[in-house]
This record gives structure tokens, C-alpha cells and sequence, in this order.
């Protein structure tokens, strides 16, 4: 090839790095969602408000009880790799936040219009701050408000055609894994309150979840899933090796949760809710041997030394990698054999009926 039309290699300006970027971490409107709701829980929240408009195509608020936010981090909040969790690599070890890449503010400025309103318990009154599209503090002006945080996203996607198409077309779908999603956060999140409210055009405000904010794993499914549903379930612990245990609900052999594979079952890591592909195999496939007929409602959290497990994995933060994988489905296997493989954890399809 002629020299003249090699092509030259340039670095890609800030404003398309940040945009191009921001796809990635925040997919979907659940992503979205779930970065708030994180954020939140990492501020100490007690009591998590998710106020949707038309199913969060027009705008999404996270409403929040936490710490606040204090003014020197006004600026800074939706920078890029801004964070309060992390400072250096190392810290990744002994994390114990569900964020720690500051990069989720910043993503949301670069995909829709993001405003904040603010208060530490040492001011007096809150600030509602409003950033640009890079992420820069553009306007902030004081209001009433509690102890707290709420952020608000208008308009997710409305830059990235393809994206916001899709988002439009499949609001529904969207908002149905979003529901799903905040399951999760219900049930792992001990002693918070969450609620879920979506608006619509006709402005009718319609409570789509709510817990009380129990202590307890049991009390978040009564709540989420009916005493009817907990009863049908039986409680497992199993002790992987010094540190590591995993431990939740599973639906008896005979009372599962019909045939798609999926629902209700939710796997945490430290409280984490993530996608364990091996272990949700793994599960409905031993539960099958008693019951072929259904797929198991399953929520189990392991909990790992916080060295023993990567989260760092993708940038939705869903995939973990452990250090003894091994260790954990083999114990597993053996624990869910226990449940399921006895003569009478047997049943026929009558008896499924
Ligand atoms: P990360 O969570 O990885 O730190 P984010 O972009 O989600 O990155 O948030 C940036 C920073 O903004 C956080 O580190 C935290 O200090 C602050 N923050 C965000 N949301 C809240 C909130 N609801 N309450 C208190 N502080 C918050
Ligand atoms: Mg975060």
C-alpha cells in the first residue's frame, strides 16, 4: 500500500471517548435503574424511592435517605472515574460498595439529562445541581429537602439513535426486567425500604413493589412473593470451606415454579445480585431429577472472602469470578443431591398438577 494512504492514527477526542463509553456501562434502562439504586445503598440508604415516568422512558428518580451529598463533591460527582469508594487498585480487595469505578454519574450525563438534589446532615438546606453532558456542574441553586439524595435522569438515550429506538419499541420488556431487577435489590437489601412507583401520561401513579424493610431474607419474600410462595420453599446452608458459605431458599421438589426457567431465581455474591450461569445450570438440573415437570425458585447468596471473588469483570458488574469455583458448584452439588435425590422428594407428574 502507497505510503500516502496509510491510515494515521489519532486519539479520539474527549466527548466521543466519554459517549462511546457510557454505552457500554449503562445498557438498558435497568442498568440505569440499578446504578441509582446502588449508589444509594452504598450512601447508607434506609428507604430507596424509584419514581418512574412512562415506564422510565420519560425520566427516572432515585429518592434516598442516605448520607447526602457533601458540597466540596459537588463539582466532582459526575466527573469520570470520580468515585468516593476506591483510590487505589489494591482497595478492589477489600471492597465492600457495590460501586467503586466512578463511572456511572458520569455515563448518565453522556446518555440523558441528569440533575441531582442534595443535603448532608450538615447543611441547613439541600442543593439541586444540574450537569452537562461531560459531567461538568452547569447550574445549582438551594430547595428544601431531607437528609439525602435524589438524582433524576430525563430523556436516557435520546443521543444514541439506534439505542433510544430501542428503548421506545421495547419499553414493556425494558420495564419488565427492571421490575425483576429491583426483586433482587429487595431481597438482599436487609432493612431498607424500597418502594417502585410508575407514572403514567394521564398522570396515574401506580405502586409497582413495595417492602417494608425487614431484616430478614424470610420476611423479604413473604413480602415480595406471598406466605403461600415462602411456604412452598425449604431453607439451605451449606459450609463451602473456612469463610465461604452459601446459603438461601429453594422451592420443595414438588411445588416449584412452572416452566420458564429464570424466574424467581436470584443469585448474590456478598449481597450482590449477579448472573451465575454454572450455578442456575447446575440447580435446575438436580431439581429436574425430582421434578421434571417445573424449574425451582432459587435465591441463594454466597458469601466469599472479598479477596476471593472478582467483580471486576464487566462493566455492568453482573459477571464474578472466584478464585475456587470448583469448591463452590462441587458443595453445591452435593447439597442440592441431598435435597432433591431422596426417594420421596420424588414426583409424578400427577402429583405436580
Ligand atoms: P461509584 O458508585 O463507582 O463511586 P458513581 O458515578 O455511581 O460512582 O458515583 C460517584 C460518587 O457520587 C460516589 O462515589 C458517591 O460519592 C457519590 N454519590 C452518588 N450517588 C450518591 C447517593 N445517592 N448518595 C450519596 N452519594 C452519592
Ligand atoms: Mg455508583
Amino acid at each position: 500500500m502507497p505510503s500516502d494512504s496509510t491510515p494515521t492514527i489519532k486519539p479520539i477526542n474527549k466527548a466521543s471517548v466519554h459517549r462511546i463509553c457510557a454505552g457500554q456501562v449503562i445498557l438498558d434502562l435497568s442498568s440505569a435503574v440499578k446504578e441509582l439504586v446502588e449508589n444509594s445503598l452504598d450512601a447508607g440508604a434506609t428507604s430507596i424511592e424509584i419514581s418512574l415516568r412512562d415506564y422510565g422512558k420519560d425520566s427516572f428518580q432515585v429518592i434516598d435517605n442516605g448520607s447526602g451529598i457533601s458540597p466540596i463533591n459537588f463539582s466532582l460527582l459526575a466527573l469520570k472515574h470520580h468515585t468516593s469508594k476506591l483510590a487505589d487498585f489494591p482497595d478492589l480487595q477489600s471492597l465492600t460498595t457495590f460501586g467503586f469505578r466512578g463511572e456511572a454519574l458520569s455515563s448518565l450525563c453522556a446518555l440523558g439529562d441528569l440533575t441531582v438534589e442534595t443535603r448532608t446532615r450538615n447543611e441547613a438546606v439541600a442543593t439541586h445541581l444540574t450537569y452537562d453532558r461531560s459531567g461538568l456542574l452547569v447550574a445549582e441553586k438551594k430547595t428544601a429537602r431531607q437528609i439525602g439524595t435524589t438524582v433524576t435522569v430525563k430523556n436516557l438515550f435520546s443521543n444514541l439513535p439506534v439505542r433510544s429506538k430501542e428503548f421506545s419499541r421495547n419499553i414493556r420488556k425494558e420495564y419488565g426486567k427492571l421490575i425483576s431487577l429491583l426483586n433482587a435489590y429487595a431481597l438482599t437489601a436487609k432493612g431498607v425500604r424500597l418502594v417502585c412507583t410508575n407514572t403514567t401520561g394521564r398522570n396515574v401513579k401506580s405502586v409497582v413493589l413495595k417492602t417494608q424493610g425487614s431484616d430478614s431474607l424470610k420476611d423479604n419474600i413473604v413480602t415480595l412473593f406471598g406466605l403461600s410462595t415462602f411456604n412452598c420453599l425449604e431453607p439451605l446452608e451449606l459450609c463451602i470451606s473456612d469463610g465461604c458459605q452459601v446459603g438461601g431458599f429453594l422451592s420443595k421438589s414438588g411445588q416449584g415454579n412452572g416452566r420458564s426457567m429464570g424466574d424467581r431465581q436470584f443469585f448474590f455474591v456478598n449481597g450482590r445480585p449477579v448472573d451465575m450461569p454454572k450455578v442456575t445450570k447446575l440447580v435446575n438440573e438436580l431439581y429436574r431429577g425430582a421434578n421434571s415437570q417445573q424449574h425451582p425458585i432459587a435465591i441463594l447468596n454466597f458469601t466469599v472472602p472479598t479477596g476471593a471473588c472478582d467483580v471486576n469483570v464487566t462493566p455492568d458488574k453482573r459477571k464474578v469470578f472466584f478464585s475456587d469455583e470448583c469448591s463452590i458448584l462441587q458443595v453445591l452439588r452435593e447439597g442440592l443431591q441431598q435435597i432433591y435425590s431422596s426417594s420421596n422428594a420424588r414426583y409424578s407428574v400427577n402429583e405436580v398438577e
